[in-house]
This record gives structure tokens, C-alpha cells and sequence, in this order.
């Protein structure tokens, strides 16, 4: 069970039914998603070989509006999964409280071995296989694991290509040339960023110079080490699939970050063979060791955020954790029996719907602009998300303590339950 992020979305839901105030008919109605369409994807490769990829769009809930939610590339993408995350996405859209339902969308690929040709074909593909569910008031993709504002352009022409005219609303996370809004790239790692400063004070602990471990070092955990970084915080240890890189003096975050946008690997960094600019010679480079993924987890630090894949923090290796706090930047990191012992341990943890709900409000941002075909400076895009993402953490904080509810998930988890269940009482059965 605990490796299928399905059970452990449900577990979750029944965890938090018992405090929250939904009607039970209505609360089974939400443990299954509307539809998933799967579609196979036959591509011819730059190699000239045909290859056939699987690839999946569920459409969990649109009691709350169009369906919202990523679209990514992995090897490990199953059907349960991205029902799994479509089902998180209604979760985290009703808790910042956008007026949107929840989806996702995954095809079976590694994209490493794929070239930039091959990519551009399968996404096509893999748009116009959807493309009869998807549209601006249907559903919104956007970027997600192995995904990019790249990705999105590509899917973005393809719809236009068969409406027969420019359609930039049907997707969110596109390039700024064409209907993409400034500050939607960092805007997950500025969400957890944000969230992790919340929690310091309502902790009433201090966030400079408090030490933090980050897992994966991709579009998501790069932009929250840069931010807490330049927040005062000491970010010391990161990592990638090619292992962790730890100093406990604190990373050269924006060395790493240069290194990695250069197509570096962790690795490599802990080794002194630098891409991006810095060298050895650079002051703050001072050595790092090379550790595991998994000790990474079990760094004796403030704050570990996870933000690579699901079902990291497990029953196994809970009892090691030593953080103080886990912010969850990746969906679906905790296993519920993991969780449980966190609570146990009064480790508090900010639960994936609230700490990674920055990218899904910027897409939010994003699909408004595009509607009233209007553009926003980034400083507009930045206060609108801290506002939106601080509003839900105070409310979360606020539900937990005056409900005196086990944990933070329980508290996002009833209130998103509760307004979700709303919208289907009101809106009723058809027929
Ligand atoms: N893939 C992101 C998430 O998991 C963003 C989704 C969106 O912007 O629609 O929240």
C-alpha cells in the first residue's frame, strides 16, 4: 500500500474525514476521479526507429471549475500515479482557493534518452491525443516533472494549430513571447520559499542561519535554495539522481545552480569539476562531501524539503529523520504511515498542497492575464502569490489550532474536502 500514491492519497482523505464537515455520500463521490483517458503515443524517433509510448490525462474534479494540472515525462508514470496527483491538484486548488477543479496528465518516457526532435513529436502527439478533453475553460495543463515552458509551447501551437487560431489559454507555463507571465518559471520554489518563512513564525523561531536539506535540485528545489538562501537561511545539502552534496557550513547555492543550469550533476560539483563559471578557487566552495540521497534525508538539520518524487519519507527510514520541520516542495513525498510517526515525533510538516500550491496560483495568474489579454509586471505576480499562498497558510495554521487537529496536512486536507464537498452540494446530481 504504501508505495501506490493512490492508497496514499485516500488514506489521507479518510485521515481527515473524521474532523471534517462533509457529507459522507459526497465525501466517497470524491475518492474517484471523473475520467482518465489513456492514449498511445506512436512516435517516429530522429533514429528513424517507431516507438510506442503510453501516455494518461485525469481529470479528477471540476466541481470548483475548468480542471487544472501538469503534464510530466518519467519512465516510472502509471495510471494510478497521475490519478493519484490529479486528485492532489483538486486538493491544493480548493485549499488556495483558485476557481479550479483538479487534473494531471503523465506519459511513459525516459526523456534523457529522447532528443529535442523526439520530444517535440511526442508532445505534439501526446497533445493531440488529449486535445478533445483539454481547452481554456476545460482544462489547463502545465509543466510538471520533465516539463518546461518549452513543452508547453509545443502544446500550445498544436491545439492552436487544429482550432485554426492563436489559443495561449489552454496551457499555463508558456514562454513570455507568447502569453507567459514573468515569475511563473520560480514560482513553486517562491511558494515553498514563502511557506517556510511562515512556518518560522508561527514556530516563533528564527529562519537565518537555521540549516536545511533540499532533495532534488530541479526547477522546484533550485528556486527554493536560491530564495531561502538570499533570505538568510543556510541551505547545506542538496542533491540529484547523481547523489548529495553536503556542507555543513552552507552550499554555494548560486554556484550550484550555475553549474547545474550548464547541465551539471551534483556529483560532479562535489568533485571540484565545475560548469558555469565558479571554480574550486571560489570562496564559497569549501569541499563538500558526497552523500546519498538517503542520508541527505536523515541530515541532522531545521528543515528538510523534499522535492523530487513521491514516497521518499516511508515507514523504513522515518525513525532517522532528525529535521525539526519537513516542508514539502514535491506531491505526495510522505507515505501516511510515515506521516502518522511524524506527528507522533511533533515534527510538524507542511503538507505538498499548500507548500507546492505556488506554480499552480502563478499558472492562475497566468491563465488571467491571457484572458483579459493584459500583462502583469512581476512584482504584481510575486505579491499575488504571497498574499494567495500566505492567506492559505494562515488559514491552514488557524483550522489546525482552533480544531485542535493531529497535524497541518489534517487542517489543509479538511478545509480543501470541505470546500470541495461545498461546491457539489450546491451544484447537486445530474440528472
Ligand atoms: N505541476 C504543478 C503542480 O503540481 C503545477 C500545475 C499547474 O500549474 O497547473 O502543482
Amino acid at each position: 500500500m504504501a508505495d501506490d500514491p493512490f492508497e496514499n492519497m485516500l488514506a489521507q482523505m479518510d485521515r481527515a474525514e473524521e474532523y471534517a464537515d462533509v457529507d459522507h455520500g459526497v465525501f466517497e463521490r470524491l475518492k474517484h476521479p471523473e475520467r482518465t483517458l489513456k492514449v498511445t503515443l506512436p512516435v517516429e524517433l530522429e533514429s528513424g526507429e517507431v516507438e510506442v509510448f503510453e501516455g494518461y490525462r485525469c481529470q479528477f474534479d471540476s466541481a470548483r471549475g475548468p480542471f487544472k494540472g501538469g503534464v510530466r515525462f518519467h519512465p516510472t508514470v502509471t495510471q494510478r500515479e497521475v490519478e493519484a496527483l490529479a486528485g492532489w491538484m483538486t486538493w491544493k486548488t480548493a485549499l488556495v482557493d483558485l476557481p479550479y477543479g483538479g487534473a494531471k496528465g503523465g506519459v511513459i518516457c525516459e526523456p534523457k534518452d529522447l532528443t529535442e526532435r523526439d520530444l517535440e513529436r511526442l508532445t505534439r502527439r501526446y497533445t493531440e491525443g488529449i486535445r478533445r478533453m483539454i481547452g481554456p475553460e476545460i482544462d489547463v495543463p502545465a509543466p510538471d516533472m520533465n516539463t518546461n515552458p518549452q513543452t508547453m509551447a509545443w502544446m500550445m501551437d498544436t491545439y492552436s494549430m487544429y482550432e485554426g487560431y492563436s489559443v495561449p489559454q489552454v496551457v499555463t507555463g508558456k514562454p513570455l513571447e507568447i502569453g507567459g507571465t514573468p515569475g511563473r518559471v520560480e514560482a513553486t520554489g517562491r511558494g515553498v520559499s514563502l511557506v517556510t518563512e511562515r512556518l518560522f513564525e508561527y514556530l516563533d523561531r528564527d529562519l537565518s542561519d537555521a540549516t536545511i536539506a533540499i532533495q532534488g535540485f530541479g526547477n522546484v528545489g533550485s528556486n527554493a535554495a536560491r530564495l531561502l538562501d538570499e533570505g538568510g537561511a543556510n541551505v547545506v545539502a542538496t542533491s540529484d539522481v547523481s547523489g548529495a552534496a553536503y556542507d555543513p557550513d552552507g552550499l554555494d547555492v548560486a554556484a550550484l545552480g550555475a553549474h547545474v543550469d550548464a547541465g551539471g550533476l551534483v556529483e560532479e560539483y562535489v568533485a571540484g569539476e565545475i560548469r558555469g563559471g565558479a571554480s574550486t578557487a571560489d570562496s564559497r566552495w569549501d569541499d563538500p562531501d558526497q552523500i546519498t540521497n538517503a542520508e541527505l534525508l536523515t541530515l541532522d538539520v531545521d528543515v528538510l524539503i523534499p522535492a523530487a518524487v513521491e514516497g521518499v519519507i516511508t515507514a523504513d527510514n522515518v525513525d532517522d529523520l532528525r529535521a525539526s520541520a519537513v516542508v514539502e516542495a514535491a506531491n505526495g513525498p510522505t507515505t501516511v504511515a510515515a506521516d502518522k510517526a511524524l506527528t507522533e515525533r511533533d515534527i510538524q510538516v507542511v503538507p505538498d498542497i499548500l507548500a507546492n500550491a505556488g506554480g499552480v496560483i502563478v499558472s492562475y495568474l497566468e491563465w488571467v492575464q491571457n484572458a483579459q489579454e493584459f500583462s502583469w509586471p512581476l512584482e504584481t505576480v510575486n505579491a499575488e502569490l504571497e498574499r494567495r499562498i500566505g492567506s492559505a497558510f494562515d488559514k491552514t495554521v488557524e483550522q489546525y489550532d482552533t480544531k485542535e487537529l493531529p497535524d497541518l496536512r489534517t487542517a489543509a486536507y479538511t478545509l480543501a474536502l470541505e470546500r470541495t464537498a461545498k461546491a457539489h452540494e450546491y451544484r447537486g446530481l445530474f440528472p
